[in-house]
């Protein structure tokens, strides 16, 4: 995990206040979307924030997170994230860094590998064949852990 994420309270009282600003609504079912989000370091989809938000708010709806996701991408406060299953996942860090995806439970992982690999794919590089790149996500697909260890424990 990165050191340089922000505390969540902090960061999701000035999302509130760029909200406000825009002339947007903050309802305590959106705080708490953001709330929830911020913390989460596993990439959430829509319906995983939902089912942890919704035991506080019998009254929160999918699309309210849906909606204050779609918020937060557009402010710059959260990237989507492709893992492969059909979902989208949502990933509040939003500096460059890398991801590690398992094939098998879907989880991804961060990992903050500056060099190499993202050097390759910088922005100066891909601007010689003319593309604008505004970030740079590496991924790599395989198998977690704990993923690893059960495949192993099946086989032997
Ligand atoms: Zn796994
Ligand atoms: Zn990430």
């Amino acid at each position: 995990m990165s050191t340089a994420a922000r505390e969540p309270e902090p960061r999701a009282n000035s999302i509130a206040a760029t909200i406000r600003e825009r002339g947007q609504r903050v309802t305590p079912q959106r705080m708490a979307v953001i709330e929830e989000f911020l913390t989460r370091r596993d990439h959430p989809s829509v319906e995983q924030i939902y089912r942890s938000v919704s035991e506080r708010f019998s009254m929160m709806a999918v699309s309210t997170v849906y909606d204050t996701l779609r918020l937060l991408v557009e402010l710059g406060e959260a990237v989507e994230v492709s893992a492969g299953g059909s979902e989208t996942r949502y990933d509040p860090l939003t500096g460059d860094h890398c991801h590690l995806i398992c094939t098998q439970c879907k989880q991804v992982i961060d990992l903050d590998m500056p060099g190499d690999a993202e050097a390759k794919l910088s922005p100066a590089a891909v601007e010689r064949v003319g593309f604008a790149a505004e970030r740079v996500i590496v991924q790599a697909y395989g198998l977690c852990a704990q993923c690893r260890s059960t495949a192993s424990t099946r086989t032997s």
